[in-house]
């Protein structure tokens, strides 16, 4: 029945992008239970995976249920206590989420702004870090989906180092289209989301803790406020006790495996790669129309892609013509950006040179 009320889409918004069509048929296995043992044979391998393309060795590797806000909120309230101290920078919506969580641990936020479309200054966080005593961590957004900017870590990480606080970073956009070197950046906390990049459905929080963060944790005088979200018993089930705690979306889990075998697979710098190249590609073609692209132009993301929408030209009504003559989906604009701009990913298998050209030849006959 759904086949025939949902149309085939090409997506090219922000996220959800494309499904791998092995995906998809990984998720029509059938269901076994989630103690099953080949259910956690297959959890440790996810496990493998996941660190593989974090790049890291850290053993607190798994993904939490939920979307990729789901994996904001559990750095966050695992990290942070009533009166701990964050500094979170902030250049677009996805940073100003975190400050939406982070404030409602009971922590103090000490806010470093940056422009829309331009990166936070890693000079400010080191600043905020100088004139505030005692923080216990630095949060960023690795690739800002709402302006599709690009965000500089390392120089972050080890400022964040330095003054002994914790390294908090979203790579929801990130991982699996850019390099998120984890331990070679110096990050503690990073978590992402599996309808971007990683070309599966959402509903998981692919995440990694190093162990000073784990640390961080024993010494917590309170309880996480989350039950949900609590990594002290959520690891229990990853690690080796296998405690029960919630039920494991089965079909999801079997997605992001997949997906994660399906990357490495095809290797992590060929996907960089690829990503690359159609990014360019399709900004290119963007400026050969005419139109003028939004991010600052040093740092701007390959996968996620915005544009300013031409005087005169109605927003929605040029989406709508895309998705309804061509089946094309394409993101509008967030926050102070609503209604100015449109945001084009080319996400994990939504990367692919037929949907530059397919994409760049719709728009040109709609701008016509
Ligand atoms: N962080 C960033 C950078 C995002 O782009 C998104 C979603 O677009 C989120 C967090 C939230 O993820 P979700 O919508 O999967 O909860």
């Amino acid at each position: 029945m759904n086949e025939k009320r949902i149309p085939q889409r090409i997506l090219l918004g922000p996220g959800p992008s494309d499904c791998h069509p092995e995906v998809l048929k990984a998720m029509a296995t059938p269901l076994v239970g989630h103690l099953d043992p080949v259910f956690l044979e297959q959890m440790n391998e996810t496990m493998q995976r996941l660190r593989q393309v974090f790049q890291t060795r850290n053993p607190l590797t798994l993904a939490m249920s939920g979307t990729g806000s789901a994996g904001m909120e559990t750095v966050f309230v695992n990290a942070l206590e009533p009166g701990d101290r964050v500094v979170i920078g902030i250049c677009g919506a996805f940073g100003e989420r975190m400050v939406d969580v982070a404030s409602r641990t009971g922590a103090e936020v000490i806010q470093v702004r940056a422009p829309w479309g331009k990166i936070v200054d890693p000079g400010q966080i080191q600043e905020a870090l100088k004139s505030h005593p005692r923080v216990k961590a630095v949060a960023v957004v690795h690739a800002e989906t709402s302006t599709g900017v690009l965000q500089p870590l390392e120089e972050i990480g080890r400022f964040a180092q330095n003054y002994g606080a914790l390294f908090l970073v979203d790579a929801v956009t990130s991982l699996g289209g850019v390099p998120v070197p984890v331990e070679e950046a110096g990050i503690d906390a990073c978590y992402s989301g599996t309808q971007k990049c990683l070309s599966a459905p959402p509903g998981l929080s692919p995440a990694t803790f190093s162990p000073r963060f784990e640390e961080a944790l024993e010494r917590r005088k309170r309880k996480v406020q989350s039950w949900y979200l609590d990594l002290t018993m959520v690891r229990q089930y990853w690690g080796m006790e296998r405690f029960y705690h919630h039920t494991a979306p089965i079909t999801m889990m079997y997605a992001l495996h997949e997906a994660l075998g399906l990357l490495l697979e095809e290797g992590l710098d060929s996907v960089f790669r690829r990503h690359l190249v159609n990014g360019r590609a399709l900004q290119a073609g963007l400026e050969a129309m005419g139109l003028k692209l939004y991010a600052d132009e040093r740092h701007r993301l390959p996968q996620l892609t915005s544009v300013w929408i031409p005087d005169g030209v109605e927003d929605t009504l040029v989406r709508n013509r895309l998705l309804n003559e061509y089946g094309i989906e394409i993101g509008g604009g967030l926050g102070e950006v609503k209604g100015r701009v449109w945001r084009i990913g080319l996400l994990g298998h939504s990367s692919r040179r037929r949907n530059v050209l397919l994409l760049l030849g719709a728009l040109e006959q709609i701008l016509r």
